[in-house]
C-alpha cells in the first residue's frame, strides 16, 4: 500500500511540474511561429503558461485529466476513462483545479488580457492548433 502511495506521489509530482509535455509542444510551436513570450509570470493570476505582454495575450495549456476538460467538453478523450476519474480521491481535486482555472481566467480577462486555452487532447491535430494560435496572436 505504501508503495502504491509513493508511486502515485511521484506520478503527481511529474505531471504537475511546470514543464509538462503538452506545454512543451505548444511552446515549440509558438516559437516556430516567431513569437516571443514569458513563462509562468508570478505577477499574474495562476502564473499563466505563456504570456505575450505587449499584445496583452496569454496562452494556457491544460492537461485534460488534471483540469477536468471533460466537464467542459464531452468530446475530450478523457471520456473513455470517465468512470475511473470520477471515483474516489481525484474527483474533488479536479473540481478544485477547474474552479481555480475559472477564477484565474476571470481575473485575467477583467484585467484586459485575452486568453487562449489549448487542451492536451487538441494537440492530436497540430495543424488546427497551429492555425488557432496563429489567428490568436496575429489578430487584434
Ligand atoms: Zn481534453
Amino acid at each position: 500500500m505504501a508503495d502504491v502511495t509513493a508511486q502515485r506521489s511521484r506520478n503527481m509530482a511529474r505531471i504537475r511540474s511546470k514543464d509538462t509535455k503538452p506545454e512543451l509542444v505548444v511552446r515549440r510551436l509558438v516559437h516556430a511561429l516567431g513569437y516571443r513570450y514569458r513563462l509562468h509570470r508570478k505577477d499574474l493570476p495562476g502564473k499563466p503558461d505563456l504570456t505575450f505582454g505587449p499584445r496583452r495575450k496569454i496562452i494556457e495549456v491544460r492537461g485534460c485529466y488534471w483540469h477536468a476538460h471533460l466537464r467542459y467538453d464531452p468530446t475530450c478523450w478523457e471520456a473513455r476513462s470517465e468512470a475511473k476519474s470520477n471515483t474516489g480521491y481525484w474527483g474533488p481535486k479536479m473540481d478544485r483545479n477547474a474552479e481555480r482555472d475559472r477564477k484565474n481566467l476571470a481575473l485575467l480577462e477583467a484585467d484586459g488580457w485575452q486568453v487562449l486555452v489549448i487542451w492536451e487532447c487538441q494537440l492530436r491535430d497540430m495543424n488546427a492548433v497551429r492555425a488557432r494560435i496563429g489567428d490568436f496572436l496575429g489578430g487584434k
